[in-house]
């Protein structure tokens, strides 16, 4: 029962809170220091995490030394650790010490970035941080950024400023009930190119999947074909999706003959370089930007090979406006009077609320400085090549597609199934963890090199893992 005029029971003691954060804080150190002893994959069973949890919420607080204890014991078997440097599925990633330490700070804020008055720091660091990145990676300054939890939603808001650019289009306030907008990327595009279209109303059917060269690369005649052919068809064109590191294989498409076709047919290029976009630190890879400033728009993913935790997408644009114009919408409780001289961050994207994603981007480009940044992306890409060459010196096996960035992709030379039973016994073992692809209707080995804590010697044993694996099928 509440008693009347008692005060109010507030937030958990600060007291409690600092003995329990040491404890933590020195949890991840010993956690990060250690981790590679640790299963890469979760060994638990679908429901087996869940079944040893409360079904009903608890009535009564615990202590916090308590909830961690079960974090340890309840949760912790639960994870797949992405931290771990034998983690090369999907891309390796890193969440890292500084960007650890910046989410702590972020949380203790606990600040809603959506308008510059409700945090000035959050709106004007966002800007530092995303103009650094442009610069690190080698964008001209008529790109400005914004950060969004992820690829997915950069992307969703690139198209949908692409749609406002339409003339006469008026999809924001009319809908897309009038309109038959065609969309083009390559086969080899992220599934979240077509999700946007999905979202937008555009339609999957709308969304034209561009063939690709031997390397994996769009082809650029076939694309203006599509676009001409559409045109005879009386179809709307207004946008291209490129790539720089695709998914499965990481293409780079040919970004400047692709603005080219973009300019001559006045449609809005989008640039999808969440993974390889990073690559761009490095002298020897600015190349894979090649063209990019006629892009209207561009998406690099800090969370991926820039060491910055989930979640942390930068989306480049040189239409602000048009971002503003596809998403502003300021009830009066949100009118502020500095709004004509200061950015507001609700205005670029669906979300209202927004966290100080900033912080971590920051601290993370502080800590390592741009030359840190590009000594270890250089490393991994370096790991990479010397993998690439143990497959090609091996005769049982085959690398499958370039390796531009710091993913190999490869295969057994016998059947899919083989290659599955590699892929999954690796991956039980708990020693390291690879993924898988299609290329070119066949199965295929992936490895992505970029935790920071992965060594040669990692690469190397995963390597002899999988030989081995192979071995005894
Ligand atoms: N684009 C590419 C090329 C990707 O590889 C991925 C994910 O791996 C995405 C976009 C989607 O990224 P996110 O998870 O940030 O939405």
């Amino acid at each position: 029962m509440i008693s009347p005029g008692s005060p109010p029971l507030g937030d958990i003691d600060t007291e409690e809170f600092r003995a329990v954060a040491h404890r933590a804080v020195d949890w991840i150190a010993r956690y990060l220091d250690t981790v590679r002893e640790r299963p890469v994959l979760a060994q638990v069973s679908p429901g087996e995490i869940r079944g040893r949890l409360p079904s009903v919420p608890p009535d009564q607080g615990a202590a916090l030394d308590v909830i961690f204890e079960d974090f340890e014991r309840l949760i912790l078997p639960g994870i797949t650790h992405w931290n771990h440097p034998r983690f090369f599925a999907y891309f390796g990633i890193t969440g890292s010490t500084p960007g650890i330490l910046a989410e702590l700070l972020i949380a203790a804020l606990n600040v809603n970035a959506m308008l510059w008055r409700t945090s000035p720091a959050a709106t004007e660091l966002e800007e530092v941080a995303c103009d650094w990145l442009r610069q690190a990676i080698g964008l001209s300054q008529s790109f400005s950024g914004v950060i969004n939890d992820t690829a997915s939603s950069s992307t969703l808001y690139a198209l949908a400023a692409a749609r406002e650019s339409v003339p006469g289009l008026e999809a924001r306030k009319r809908g897309m009930a009038h309109a038959r907008l065609r969309l083009y990327t390559s086969v080899e595009a992220h599934s979240s190119v077509e999700k946007a279209a999905i979202v937008l109303g555009i339609g999957q059917e709308n969304v034209v999947k561009i063939p690709t060269d031997s390397a994996f690369r769009m082809d650029v005649r076939e694309l203006a074909n599509a676009i001409r052919k559409d045109r005879r068809e009386e179809l709307q064109p207004f946008a291209v999706v490129a790539t720089v590191g695709t998914t499965s294989v990481t293409a780079v498409d040919p970004v400047p003959a692709i603005a080219a076709v973009c300019d001559q047919e006045k449609l809005w290029l989008h640039v999808d370089a969440a993974y390889g976009g990073a690559a761009a630190v490095l002298e020897s890879h600015r190349w894979v930007l090649s063209g990019c400033d006629a892009a209207d728009s561009l998406v690099v993913n800090p969370h991926k090979w820039l060491f910055t935790p989930i979640d942390c997408s930068v989306l480049f644009c040189r239409h602000e406006d048009l971002l503003a114009r596809a998403f502003s919408l300021t009830p009066a409780y949100l009118q502020t009077s500095e709004a004509a001289s200061v950015r507001n961050l609700m205005d670029y994207g669906s979300s209202l609320g927004r966290r100080f994603r900033a912080l971590k981007l920051w601290f993370v480009l502080r800590a390592f400085g741009i030359d840190g940044a590009r000594r270890r992306i250089a490393a991994h890409i370096e790991m990479a090549q010397e993998l690439r060459s143990w497959i090609e010196a091996d005769l049982d096996f085959e690398l499958l597609a370039p390796t531009p960035f710091s993913t190999v992709v490869f295969r057994h030379r016998s059947t899919d199934s083989v290659n599955e039973r590699i892929h999954d016994d690796v991956n039980a073992s708990g020693l390291a963890l690879i993924s898988h692809s299609e290329v070119r209707g066949v199965y295929a080995l992936r490895m992505a090199i970029g935790n920071l804590r992965t060594t040669p010697e990692d690469v190397r044993e995963t390597w002899e893992l999988i030989r081995s694996k192979a071995a005894h099928l």
